[in-house]
C-alpha cells in the first residue's frame, strides 16, 4: 500500500485526455491510461512523455461503453499499485454525423450516450466503491473523481442533441456522485472545457474558426488541450479541497451571458 500516487485517466490517447495524463504524472502521479486500444499510435506517443516526468505508465485497452468490462480493468490496476488516487473520466465521443434533432437516429443516441454517460456512470461507481475501502488503507489518502463534461451540458446544439443530453446527464452525475461520496470524504469535480483543439473538432474547425472570429468567445481564442490540464493539476494539488461539487468552466468565458 505504499505506492505512489495512482491517477486513471479515460480516453487518454489523444486530446484532452492526453494533455491531463501528462499534467498528473508531472504532479507525481502513476497514469492508469486507459484507451479503446493499448496498441495506438497516440498510446505509443504518450508513454515516454509520462516516462521523462518519472512516472509509470500503465496502458489499458478498454470501450467505456462497455460496463461489463470494467470491473476486470479496475482489478488489474488494484492488482499492479494496490491504490486508485484520482479518476479522470474524460472519454468522450461526438455523433459520427451531425443531424438535425428531428432526423437524429437512435442509434446515434444511444452510441453516444453509452460511450458519454452510461459508461463513465458506471466506471465511477466501480471507482468510487474500491476508493471507499481504500481510505481505511492507506494513510494520507485524498481521494478524488473529476468528470469532463462540456459547455454542451448547457449550450444547445440543435445538429448534436445526443452530445448535449449526455453531457447534461454527466453534470448531473457530478452532483450526484459529489452529494454521496462527501461523506466518505471523496471530493468530485465537473471539469466543462469549451470549444477545444482536438481530433473531436478537427472536423469542424473551419465553423469554429468563424465564430471565433466574429467574437463569440470571449477570450477570443481556441481552447488547448493543456488549459483543461492545467486546471486539472490545481485540483490534484489540492488547491480545491473545499469545493466538492463544483463546476470548473474552462472555455474562454462561453459560459458569460451577454445582452
Ligand atoms: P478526442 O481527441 O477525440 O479524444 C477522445 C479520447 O476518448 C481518445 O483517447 C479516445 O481513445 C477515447 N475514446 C473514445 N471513445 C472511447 C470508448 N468507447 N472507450 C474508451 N475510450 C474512448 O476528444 P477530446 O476533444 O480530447 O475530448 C475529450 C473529452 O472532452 C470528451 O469527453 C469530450 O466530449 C470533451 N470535450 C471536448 C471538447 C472539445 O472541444 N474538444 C469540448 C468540450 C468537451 P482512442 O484513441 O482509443 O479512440
Amino acid at each position: 500500500m505504499n505506492h505512489k500516487p495512482v491517477a486513471v485517466i479515460t480516453g487518454a490517447s489523444r486530446g484532452i485526455g492526453r494533455a491531463i495524463a501528462i499534467s498528473l504524472a508531472s504532479e507525481g502521479f502513476d497514469i492508469a491510461a486507459i484507451a479503446r486500444s493499448v496498441d495506438s499510435e497516440g498510446m505509443e506517443i504518450l508513454a515516454p512523455e509520462i516516462e521523462k516526468r518519472g512516472a509509470e505508465f500503465f496502458p489499458i485497452g478498454l470501450d467505456i461503453s462497455c460496463t461489463g468490462c470494467q470491473t476486470e480493468v479496475v482489478s488489474n490496476i488494484l492488482e499492479r499499485y494496490g491504490r486508485i488516487d484520482f479518476l479522470v473520466n474524460n472519454a468522450g465521443v461526438a455523433p459520427l454525423q451531425r443531424n438535425d434533432l428531428l432526423e437524429m437516429s437512435e442509434e446515434s443516441y444511444n452510441r453516444v450516450m453509452n460511450i458519454n454517460l452510461k459508461g463513465p456512470f458506471f466506471f465511477a461507481q466501480k471507482v468510487a466503491k474500491e476508493m471507499i475501502w481504500l481510505k481505511d488503507q492507506i494513510s494520507d489518502y485524498k481521494p478524488v473523481i473529476v468528470f469532463i463534461s462540456s459547455v454542451s451540458a448547457t449550450l444547445s446544439s440543435t445538429n448534436r442533441a445526443e452530445y448535449c443530453i449526455s453531457k447534461a446527464g454527466l453534470s448531473m452525475a457530478s452532483t450526484i456522485y459529489a452529494d454521496r461520496l462527501s461523506k466518505e470524504n471523496i471530493r468530485v469535480y465537473e471539469v466543462r472545457p469549451g470549444i477545444v483543439q482536438t481530433d473531436m473538432t478537427i472536423k469542424v474547425k473551419d465553423k469554429y474558426d468563424k465564430m471565433i472570429n466574429e467574437g463569440r468567445v470571449p477570450q477570443n481564442r481556441w481552447g488547448i488541450p493543456e488549459d483543461i490540464g492545467k486546471a486539472i493539476a490545481s485540483i490534484a494539488r489540492g488547491d480545491w479541497d473545499f469545493s466538492t461539487g463544483m463546476v470548473f468552466e474552462i472555455s474562454g468565458g462561453l459560459n458569460i451571458h451577454k445582452l
